[in-house]
């Protein structure tokens, strides 16, 4: 399972409703906790593995970064229900929240990080695996994660939400890394 950089394709895709949850689905899930796990992310969506579909994973386990949640109504703890496998989201802002500032970083820009401004308090009702019904209300790193993998299920991406003096820094970033993964491609028969 390859992670596609910027500016494959499949990055554009806005990802289809899973509608069958079955054992492959399950399979590909799993795959792709396994694949953020060894890239060391917080987060994995499906098109960045090949997949237009609304399916991400999130696990937050390692991260020390302060952030509150309510799980289904509870506050077990994340070893719980961490690594999360996040299946047709929707995700709303959350009463009091306020626009900030973070620096993101994206497994498909290796090395490339920039600061983006998002709500900092959102509600997220999504699907499990098996098509059970889930509700997350967070701040904090993991509302910005669920809104920055949101985004990919959607085809949208981090560097399109920058502030364009932000999205000026890093644009020889991004050239390059452009230029790499067309050069790659080329080299597949
Ligand atoms: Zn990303």
């Amino acid at each position: 399972m390859p992670i596609y950089y910027y500016d494959e394709a499949i990055l554009r895709r806005k990802g289809e409703t899973v509608t069958r949850f079955d054992k492959e689905l399950a399979r590909l899930a799993e795959g792709m906790i396994a694949k953020m796990h060894e890239a060391e992310g917080i987060g994995l969506a499906a098109q960045q593995v090949g997949y237009a579909l609304q399916l991400c994973v999130v696990d937050l386990r390692e991260s020390s970064a302060d952030y509150n949640y309510e799980y289904n109504g509870a506050r077990p703890p994340k070893e719980l229900f961490m690594p999360l496998i996040v299946i047709n989201p929707k995700i709303s802002i959350a009463e009091g929240a306020v626009e900030s500032p973070f620096e993101e970083g994206c497994l498909s820009f290796p090395g490339i990080r920039g600061e983006v401004i998002r709500p900092d308090r959102i509600i997220v009702n999504f699907q499990d695996e098996r098509g059970n019904k889930h509700i997350i209300k967070c701040d904090g790193l993991l509302a910005r994660c669920f809104q920055h993998e949101y985004d990919h299920l959607q085809g949208i991406l981090f560097t399109d939400r920058m502030l364009k003096p932000m999205r000026a820094l890093i644009e020889p970033e991004i050239k390059a890394l452009v230029k790499l993964t067309r050069e790659s491609k080329k080299k597949i028969p």
